[in-house]
């Protein structure tokens, strides 16, 4: 394999980028020193004409590469025949997206889109509090986990366990609690008969790819269910869309979740979210309680149906936790000796590397050399490539990744 972003020139065009964007932007993003202009597969290349293999999926949501030919027929053909028409009106490429989710999530599944993870999750947190309304239950709380990520607006971030996100952005919203991931002794006291839903990531990916034990989310479900039904939530926002070899992570337990949050990669690229809820619970979301006016437009939801298809061709996502346990064995193979490397761990094409100092370093580093990871955490260098990465994608990676830590 040629060695990538090798033909590096000056970074003309990219130092007037950030001086145009620094006069005109919001600074939230912090200073990005990399312009990306063009996308195809599992490569990137920026203003300056450097390559480089994409291997943060432009976090989790590029799950076809870039540019992916299904995707760009589809929404090619749908922005030509409608682009937007508002949920007044029924519409052609949702339903079909919803009967693709309902058919391969759970029984009884009913879906309601929006435009995002965290409006996903908002939508949760509200239809969680109206269903016990409506069985006139005094029940509003909800637990998550500590080290959690479940988005920005203030209930979702009141959700998210983690206080460097919450801080600064007070009052927060009332009804929130939070327990150690991966310990259903700590849920268990933590449940009271005011408890409404436990909402939890089936791996932490933002916290930093925290996996828990097996049989934790089967003991999770039987708590809620002893508990006088406290509803369970997955937010698979990352973890879904066969990331982890299934459609959803939870698919390699033997429960079923009240209520599932997916979104990133849903769409292909395009902004989408989506709530799938039990028939029985979704009831509470009944005329005019909740909205979106674009969630579920033609124009994502036909990119949706496109990538769902691909998603689900026979092996797709087999392939997907193949590669993603060799992926595991090579790195640590060839990078689990280093002292540097504290620990390895994924599942399907999620992959952290856990490091001694910081991940940030490693970052640039591997951009350098071509690669574009990211960061879980503070302690996690974190790999989420395109669902249709192959080997050697993922030996470039790893070489990559073991030249730097014997410069380290
Ligand atoms: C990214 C993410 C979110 C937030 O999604 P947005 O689309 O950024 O709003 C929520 N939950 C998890 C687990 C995520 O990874």
């Amino acid at each position: 394999m040629e060695e990538l972003g090798a033909n590096s020139q000056e970074n003309g065009l990219t130092a007037a980028l950030a001086r145009r964007a620094r006069r005109c932007l919001i600074g939230n993003y912090g200073e990005r020193e990399l312009a990306l202009v063009r996308g195809d597969g599992v490569y990137v290349w920026d203003a300056d004409g450097r390559r480089y293999l994409a291997f943060l999926s432009g976090i989790a949501v590029n799950v076809l590469g870039h540019c992916p030919r299904a995707v760009v027929e589809a929404v090619s053909r749908q922005v030509r025949t409608l682009i937007h028409v508002s949920n007044l009106y029924l519409i052609v490429p949702q339903i079909e997206l919803a009967e693709l989710l309902c058919g391969h999530s759970f029984e009884g599944a009913r879906c309601f889109f929006c435009n995002s993870g965290t409006e996903a999750n908002e939508a949760a947190i509200k239809l969680v509090r109206k269903y016990w309304y409506d069985r006139g239950e005094d029940r509003f709380e909800i637990i998550s986990a500590e080290g959690s990520f479940h988005g920005r607006t203030l209930a979702s971030v009141t959700a998210t366990g983690q206080a460097k996100y919450r801080a600064g952005f007070g009052p927060l919203v009332p009804g929130f609690r939070y327990v150690p991931f991966n310990d259903v002794d700590a849920l268990a006291e933590a449940v009271t008969e005011r408890t409404a839903a436990v909402l939890l990531e089936p791996i932490q990916c933002e916290g930093g790819i925290n996996i828990p034990d097996a049989g934790y989310l089967e003991r999770v479900r039987e708590l809620c269910d002893s508990k006088g039904g406290v509803l369970l939530v997955l937010d698979e926002v990352q973890t879904g869309n066969g990331r982890t070899g299934k459609l959803f992570a939870f698919q390699h337990t033997s429960i079923t979740p009240d209520i599932v949050t997916v979104a990133k990669g849903l769409a292909g690229g395009l902004p989408i979210g989506a709530m799938i809820a039990r028939t029985e619970i979704a009831a509470s979301f009944g005329p005019g309680t909740h909205a979106a006016t674009f969630g579920g437009n033609p124009l994502v939801c036909a990119a949706g149906v496109a990538t769902l298809r691909e998603l689900l061709k026979p092996g797709f996502m087999e392939r997907v936790g193949e590669l993603g346990r060799w992926f595991l064995e090579l790195l640590r193979e060839q990078v689990g000796g280093f002292s540097e490397v504290r620990d390895i761990r994924g599942q399907g094409f999620i992959v952290g590397v856990e490091v001694r100092g910081e991940p940030g370093e490693f970052v640039r580093r591997f951009r350098e050399r071509g690669i574009l990871v990211g960061s879980a955490g503070d302690r996690v260098v974190r790999f989420l490539p395109p669902l249709t990465a192959q080997r050697e994608h993922i030996e470039a990676v790893v070489g990559a990744f073991r030249r730097i830590l014997e410069r380290c």
